[in-house]
């Protein structure tokens, strides 16, 4: 393996451990994946069924566009991986994160009717690429949860199209999709993206207290 996927691989295992602590991976959930090479495009990917919180370097996978294991491992990529390859040749990206957090599995079934939901005021936005002021509007797109892995490529395709500047998407009750231009800018996207999700649903519940 070269220099540069152990590199990859390592902190690809780091940042699962790290989502996995802040409760965003249990039970073998979340993936991640980060681009190798492109030209053929080569990922390191998470393998399937793994505890995101005893994932090593090691047991990061190479995987090609069409999602098959191209490194000595006799281990199965995440069933997701078509989606991370989708994101990567959809918007040039260097890395694709996937968590399943509460807050993230909860708004996205409560705004799912429309289609998406919006933060807007927040300091924190400025985290966002190319994000410069708290007045910004980000949507964030909600998508309904399929287990046909093709068809939910094509829809995340079609959903990137018509959303050019979304830094993310839900999937309904299932998680957030956020990615960057390497693995530190994919991370801290997910970061600002749960961030705010948990402030929008903690004030929707504190707001509905405060009414009665
Ligand atoms: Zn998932």
């Amino acid at each position: 393996m070269p220099d540069s996927f152990l590199r990859i691989a390592d902190n690809v295992a780091s940042i699962a451990k790290g989502f996995q602590l802040r409760g965003w991976a249990l039970g073998t959930s979340g993936n991640l994946s980060a681009v190798v090479e492109r030209e053929p495009l080569k990922l390191a990917m998470s393998p399937s069924g793994v505890d995101k919180g005893e994932l090593t370097a090691e047991q990061i996978l190479m995987i090609d566009e069409h999602a098959s294991v191209i490194s000595a491992h006799h281990a199965k990529p995440s069933d997701e991986s078509p989606l991370h390859i989708r994101i990567v040749k959809e918007r040039g990206a260097g890395a694709v994160l996937h968590t399943h957090s509460i807050w993230n599995t909860m708004l996205s079934d409560i705004y799912a009717a429309d289609g998406g939901l919006s933060f807007e005021g927040y300091e924190m936005l400025k985290g966002l690429e190319g994000v410069k002021t708290h007045e910004h509007r980000e949507w964030l797109p909600i998508l309904e949860n399929s287990q046909d892995m093709l068809a939910l490529a094509d829809s995340i395709g079609e959903t990137l199209g018509q959303h050019k500047d979304a830094h993310g998407f839900l999937l309904r009750r299932h998680g957030l999709y956020s990615w960057g231009r390497n693995l530190a800018q994919a991370k801290r996207h997910i970061e600002i993206i749960e961030f705010l999700l948990e402030a929008v649903g903690r004030t929707l519940f504190i707001g509905n207290r405060r009414q009665k």
